[in-house]
C-alpha cells in the first residue's frame, strides 16, 4: 500500500505580504442603469475617503508628465490624486463595479467595460484621498521591512522571544558552549573577525536548538489537553509557512517562530495540534484551537503584522 496516499496535509502559510488594505470601496452601479450609467458611490466605509473636487488634472500616461511619486510595474495611466501624481495599472474586468487596490506593487484600478476613461478617471477622483493614504501606509510597510535586513555583526540586536537580544562575539565562550544567553546579550563564540555569513550560521544553529526544545516542550503540554498525540517534530528552515501537520501526528515548525513572544508561538503550536483533530480550516477546526488558545484571534494578528527580520 502506498505510504504516503492516506496522509493527509494541512498548510499554515506565512502571511508576510503587507497587512492587507482595508476593503477597497468601490462604486456600485444600479442594475437598472442605462448603457453609459453614471456609478453611484456605495456607502462609505469607516475609512472612506473624503471626496476632493473633481477639477483635479487627470492625464494619460503618453503626455509629457512629471515622474510619479507612486508607480506600478504595470502602471498604463496616470493622475494626479490629492497633489500627488500616481501610475497606476488600469484593467477592464468582468465585475459589475469600479475596484481600487492598493498592494506592495501599487495602485491597480478595475473597471467593466461599460464605464467610460472618463467615469473611471472621475471615480478614481472622489477616492483620490482614500487611495494616496493606502499607497503611503503601504509604502511606509515596505520602507520598515527593508529596514528589518539583519546586518550580522558585534552589536547588533534581533527579537528572541518577544524581546531584543543583542549579539556580542565573545571567542573565550568558545570552550564552553557555542552560545550561551546572560540576561538580554547572546554570547557567541566566534571571533571579532568572524564573517556575516558564520555569524549568521552560528546564531541560526542556537535558534534551531533552542527552537526545537521549546516547541517540544509547548507540543507536550497541549496534546495531551486535546488528547492527540504528535510523533514527530521537524524544523523548516527559511520557508514561507509557519507550519504543518499530517494526519499520521508528524508536525512542522518554522524555527523563525522564535523571534516571536511566547503566546503567538503557543497558537501556532495549538494551531497545528488542533489539525491532528480537524484536518481543515473549518468553523470546527477554530472551535478546537480556541479551546486551547481562547485568544487566537490576537495572536494570529500578531503573526502577520509583525516585522520580522530578514535573514
Ligand atoms: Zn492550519
Amino acid at each position: 500500500m502506498g505510504v504516503g496516499s492516506l496522509i493527509q496535509l494541512a498548510f499554515d502559510w506565512l502571511d508576510s505580504a503587507p497587512a492587507p488594505a482595508k476593503p477597497a470601496p468601490s462604486l456600485t452601479a444600479s442594475p437598472t442603469a442605462s448603457p453609459t450609467p453614471t456609478p453611484a458611490v456605495s456607502p462609505a466605509p469607516d475609512n472612506s475617503p473624503t471626496h476632493t473636487p473633481k477639477s483635479a488634472v487627470v492625464i494619460k500616461a503618453r503626455t509629457a508628465l512629471p515622474e510619479p511619486h507612486y508607480k506600478h510595474p504595470r502602471a498604463n495611466r496616470q493622475a494626479c490624486l490629492a497633489q500627488t501624481w500616481v501610475a497606476y495599472e488600469f484593467k477592464r474586468a468582468r465585475r459589475r463595479t469600479i475596484g481600487f487596490l492598493v498592494d506592495a506593487d501599487g495602485l491597480v484600478v478595475r473597471a467593466p467595460k461599460w464605464v467610460t476613461i472618463a467615469e473611471m478617471e472621475s471615480a478614481l477622483q472622489e477616492k483620490a484621498v482614500w487611495v494616496v493614504r493606502k499607497l503611503q501606509e503601504v509604502q511606509e510597510r515596505q520602507r520598515q521591512l527593508a529596514g528589518a535586513r539583519i546586518t550580522w555583526r558585534d552589536g547588533v540586536s534581533f527579537p528572541y522571544m518577544g524581546q531584543q537580544l543583542v549579539l556580542r562575539l565573545d571567542p573565550s565562550q568558545q570552550h564552553a558552549r557555542p552560545a550561551v544567553v546572560l540576561g538580554d546579550t547572546l554570547c557567541l563564540g566566534l571571533s571579532q573577525s568572524a564573517s556575516p555569513e558564520q555569524i549568521r550560521d552560528a546564531v541560526q544553529a542556537w535558534l534551531m536548538t533552542q527552537a526545537r526544545e521549546h516547541f517540544v516542550a509547548r507540543l507536550n503540554h497541549y496534546a495531551p489537553l486535546l488528547g492527540v498525540s504528535w510523533r514527530k517534530l521537524s524544523l523548516s528552515n527559511a520557508g514561507t509557512r509557519w507550519g504543518s501537520a499530517k494526519s499520521d501526528g508528524s508536525i512542522r515548525l518554522n524555527w523563525r517562530l522564535l523571534h516571536f513572544k511566547p503566546s503567538v508561538i503557543d497558537y501556532v503550536v495549538a494551531h497545528e495540534l488542533s489539525h491532528l483533530r480537524v484536518m481543515n480550516h473549518s468553523p470546527a477546526f477554530w472551535d478546537t484551537v480556541k479551546t486551547l488558545v481562547p485568544d487566537f484571534d490576537a495572536q494570529r494578528s500578531a503573526l502577520r503584522d509583525e516585522l520580522l527580520p530578514v535573514w
